[in-house]
Order: C-alpha cells, then sequence, then structure tokens
C-alpha cells in the first residue's frame, strides 16, 4: 500500500479534521512520507492549512474533534492550526485540551504559517504553556536536559533568572551551574 492508501484506509475515506469524502489528499507534516507524519485531507483544509486560502474560522469549529485523535499527525496539524486561530477564545481554549508529547510539541511549533491576522510578522518565543518569553523572564527546566559540549546535566526545576531570547524564536539562552546555554523555550516555564 502506498501512503495515499494507508491513509485512506486510516481515516475512512474522509477528511480527518472535518469529515468531508471528497478530494482527499494526504499532507505531509515534515518532509518524511511516513504515514505518523501524514493526514488525509480534503481540499478546503489543504488550502488553509497550506495558506493558499484565508483562515475561515467557522470552518475550524472540527478541530474540536481534531484534537482527540489518537494519530499524532492530526493533533499536531490541529496544535499548529488553533495557534493561527488564537485571536479567538475557542481555539485557545481547544488548544489548551491538546496535549501532545514533547517532541510533537515541538515539532507542532516548527511551521505554524501565516497568523490569522497576517500582521505580526515576529514569530514569539513560548514556554511549554505557550506563554510569550520576553528578554530578562526567569524560567524554570521543565525536564532534565543533557548539556551538550557543557558536560552536565540541567535538571528538571533548576530556575534560570535573566533569560536572553535568541534570533530562533525557540530558543533562548540563560545561564545554568554558571555557564552561559542555549535552552529550548519548550522545555521551560515562565515563573
Ligand atoms: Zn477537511
Amino acid at each position: 500500500m502506498n501512503l495515499e492508501q494507508i491513509l485512506l484506509t486510516r481515516a475512512h475515506n474522509q477528511c480527518e479534521l472535518c469529515q468531508n469524502p471528497n478530494d482527499l489528499r494526504p499532507f505531509l507534516l515534515e518532509s518524511a512520507p511516513a504515514a505518523e507524519s501524514a493526514l488525509l485531507l480534503c481540499k478546503i483544509c489543504r488550502a488553509q492549512a497550506q495558506g493558499e486560502s484565508p483562515m475561515e474560522p467557522h470552518h475550524w469549529r472540527c478541530l474540536a474533534d481534531g484534537i482527540w485523535s489518537e494519530h499524532r499527525a492530526v493533533k499536531v496539524l490541529s496544535y499548529r492550526l488553533l495557534t493561527r486561530l488564537g485571536t479567538h477564545d475557542w481555539a485557545r481554549e481547544l488548544q489548551e485540551q491538546l496535549y501532545l508529547e514533547p517532541e510533537d510539541l515541538l515539532l507542532a511549533r516548527e511551521d505554524l504559517g501565516p497568523a490569522i491576522d497576517g500582521d505580526d510578522t515576529q514569530t514569539p518565543t513560548l514556554d511549554s504553556n505557550g506563554t510569550r518569553l520576553q528578554d530578562g523572564d526567569s524560567v524554570t527546566i521543565i525536564k532534565d536536559l543533557e548539556v551538550k559540549g557543557g558536560g552536565f546535566t540541567a535538571k528538571r526545576g533548576t530556575l534560570v533568572k535573566n533569560i536572553k531570547l535568541t534570533e530562533n524564536p525557540k530558543h533562548i539562552e540563560g545561564r545554568v551551574n554558571g555557564v552561559q546555554i542555549v535552552l529550548i523555550a519548550a522545555f521551560l516555564k515562565k515563573t
């Protein structure tokens, strides 16, 4: 079976977000053509997910089901879409209910696509709860992190004061064990 056939079977010949049965094609989250990184979407969902059509908030009410999917690709894309719909309270509430494994959360934040209002050109740096981080904030580490080249582990619960944002919205700089290191924002919590 090819990817499309695998997804058609898994999705019971319906769009995995809105249940539309027409014009279904695989949508890849990552370059890897694996079923777990892909989902089956109808034309309407594909066009908006890819940013070719403007987001129609009403259409995305279907994400109330998507967030409970057993398939990670459906949940990751739902997270990304809800981020783009973040100006709506219902979208923020759904995103709070959406549970993703830490690796999937990183993936979900990788490519957010154009925001719904389209004028927020700078990608914010967000902590594990989606709270925006700023220079000078204090954060705690939520997971033991191996410090590459540092020869130590930054322990879960460690407080890092006076962080600095970096060019990469996924990373911040901070001092741990007296060493200035780069930390992944998704593994931090603002205090
Ligand atoms: Zn659809």
